[in-house]
């Protein structure tokens, strides 16, 4: 025998060893998107490697190449055994291999203690997370629920820390498979459509899909044609990965099955058999064989269905599947009925019925570990709930305090709109307001009062220099000639001028002068608290100015001048009207005299002494 030959049986016999811890961890390999098919197993090492120099490569290189090359990994972890002079990470990987060596050669208690020293250990915490996901299908295998649940449990708590992806998807696709193991598929479901949601390499799709299909099926929400089967072949078919193919047309197989269309029970797995025997995995071919023994028992061809039962019991060795077991001897058991041979019919139905109560026992014990879990986790669910509670409530608070806030905004948004509002309806008011004063008291054309509000103010003037027994001047004048500038230069001209001899008699006046047009080009100056020598003055150097007037600016150009009368009421007294009368009488004196002159009334020589006497005295 050559040494190759050696070696290759070796290889044989660990791979089929290690097959069904491989399955189960394989998925941690897949997640890391390494291939499921063996490579060659002999593959040379580079010489730096081989010699241990670098004792760090070498342990990566050995995480690396584990699942395809266990006979190599198992000669470097000879290798590595020997050596002496880790670092503290090194040792602690190697420590994991070691984990991981144990559970591929079925030594799960040594794997355990391995696993569980990592743990306990002070690892890194992303080999502390692949001991412990890792351990979790350990204890899968080993059918240790209740410290698989824990562990499923402080995995969740730790995942949450996980930056690597790949091992991220490993420790879901870890979780999904204790679940599913544990008959726990809603759990299972609720980690797979997390699995699903992640970016994940070919493979590890594939599987997911499938673990999908795997659990719809047992919640009874897989019919035969679900699109999901032939997204999942679809996408099984492109990683090609047969394995999981395979256990993909076993439960579409089994999903005919329950709908009693035995042809597409057949069609999904006659033209596989061989695919299905080639993979090597005894619990699906002895699926495999199980439902074709019931599909031909439902058939009513007894001589297949005996074939494929017997199948069953060949392929599923030692009975390692109690259930698979169970069912198998169930279907020879109603054979041997119907053959008439009760002898054997009484044999596998004793088979089949402790088979049948080892596999509820199985059932019963998950059910138990489960709920076990379930009371312990309870307490912390409970802390959970208390903490949701009180984070409600402090949510609600802060709700009730962002809308208090809102509602204070909006107060204060709404209060500053009434505001700028109220000032802008306030501002419209005024200025309408100012606008219908305007109108109402000053005239439009010149802008000094108008009739009407020239004697309410002239009135309150008088009246206030009564008492007060000030003085009080008024000057009335109107422009010369004014209908010829109309006439000859039009009208527009004339209102120029109206306005230009407005202007430069402001111009002389004082601020509390009272100022007005009384009509057309008619004018009046009240001068409270003037003496009559000052209204002279006044009207003397508006006469000038008016006369002073250049009027080419108008476009026109015309002399402007304008004849004055002035009184007071020294000589008129303190009625307007009569102030108003003898001032126009006045200006009259100054039209005729020749314009452009100012004119003092004169009071009448009959009554002049009685009038300037007892002008003070009027009450
Ligand atoms: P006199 O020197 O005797 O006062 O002659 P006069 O032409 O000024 O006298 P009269 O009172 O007969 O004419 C006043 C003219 O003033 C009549 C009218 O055409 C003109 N007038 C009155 N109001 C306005 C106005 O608002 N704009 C213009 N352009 N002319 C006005
Ligand atoms: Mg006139
Ligand atoms: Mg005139």
């Amino acid at each position: 025998m050559n040494s190759n030959f050696v070696e290759s049986k070796k290889y044989k016999r660990l791979h089929i060893k290690g097959v069904l811890f491989l399955w189960l961890i394989s998925c941690c390999n897949l997640a890391n998107g390494q291939q499921e098919n063996s490579k060659p197993l002999v593959e040379s090492l580079p010489p730096a490697l081989t010699s241990l120099n670098n004792i760090s490569a070498t342990l990566k290189f050995a995480d690396e190449i584990r699942r395809f090359q266990p006979l190599k990994f198992q000669q470097l972890m000879q290798n590595l055994a020997i050596k002496h002079d880790f670092t503290k990470e090194q040792q602690h990987l190697f420590n994991f291999l070691l984990g991981y060596e144990h559970a591929y050669n079925g030594q799960f208690d040594n794997a355990v203690k391995q696993f569980k020293n990592i743990l306990a250990s002070d690892a890194d915490k992303l080999i502390k997370f692949r001991a412990s996901y890792t351990l979790i299908h350990v204890y899968a295998r080993k059918n240790m629920w209740f410290e698989g649940l824990s562990l499923v449990a402080a995995n969740i708590k730790s995942a949450a820390s996980i930056k690597d992806k790949h091992h991220y998807q490993a420790h879901l696709i870890a979780i999904i498979t204790f679940y599913k193991k544990m008959k726990q598929y809603e759990l299972s479901m609720y980690y797979i459509r997390e699995l699903s949601a992640l970016a994940l390499p070919p493979k590890a799709d594939c599987l997911a899909k499938q673990l999908a299909i795997e659990a719809n099926f047992h919640l009874n929400k897989l019919s035969s044609s679900d699109p999901a089967i032939y997204s999942a072949l679809n996408s099984c078919e492109q990683a090609n990965y047969n394995m999981v193919i395979s256990i993909i047309r076993i439960y579409q197989a089994r999903a005919y099955l329950a709908e009693r269309n035995l042809n597409g029970a057949f069609e999904s797995l006659l033209p596989y058999i061989e695919t299905i025997n080639s993979t090597h995995y005894p619990e699906l071919i002895t699926g495999m064989n199980n439902i074709l023994a019931q599909a031909y028992w439902q058939a009513n061809d007894i001589s297949n269905s005996k074939h494929y039962a017997e199948e069953a019991l060949l392929t599923n060795k030692n009975n390692s599947n109690i259930n698979q077991a169970a069912k198998a001897y169930k279907s020879l058991y109603q054979i041997a009925k119907i053959e008439n041979i009760p002898t054997l019919a009484l044999e596998y139905h004793e088979q089949y019925t402790e088979l049948e109560r080892l596999y509820s026992d199985d059932i019963k014990t998950k059910h138990l570990a489960f709920q076990l879990a379930k009371n312990k986790n309870l307490v912390q669910q409970n802390k959970i709930d208390l903490l949701n509670e009180k984070n409600n409530v402090l949510a609600a608070e802060q709700a009730l305090v962002a809308t208090k806030v809102t509602n204070r905004h909006l107060v204060l948004v709404l209060l500053t709109f009434i505001i700028v509002s109220l000032t802008l309806f306030g501002l419209r008011l005024w200025r309408t307001h100012k606008r219908v004063k305007e109108l109402a008291e000053y005239d439009a054309l010149t802008g000094i009062f108008n009739r009407g509000h020239f004697t309410q103010v002239t009135n309150s003037a008088l009246k206030y220099c009564k008492n007060a027994q000030q003085e009080l001047s008024l000057i009335m004048f109107d422009l010369d000639h004014f209908k010829k500038v109309n006439d000859c230069y039009g009208h527009a001209c004339g209102d120029w001028a109206l306005k230009e001899t407005i202007k430069v008699c402001k111009d002389i006046g004082r601020k509390n002068d009272i100022f007005a047009r009384l009509g057309g080009e008619e004018f009046c100056l009240v001068l409270p608290s003037c003496s009559i020598d000052a209204a002279m003055l006044r009207a003397e150097a508006c006469r000038a100015a008016i006369e002073e007037i250049i009027t080419e600016e108008s476009g026109c150009e015309f002399s402007i001048t304008a004849s004055f009368g002035v009184t007071d009421v020294k000589r008129s007294g303190f009625d307007l009207e009569k102030l108003l009368a003898d001032a126009d009488f006045a200006a009259y004196a100054s039209k005729n005299n020749g314009r452009n002159r100012v004119t003092l009334f004169e009071v009448p020589t009959n009554d002049a002494e009685e009038k300037l006497d007892s002008s003070w005295g009027y009450s």
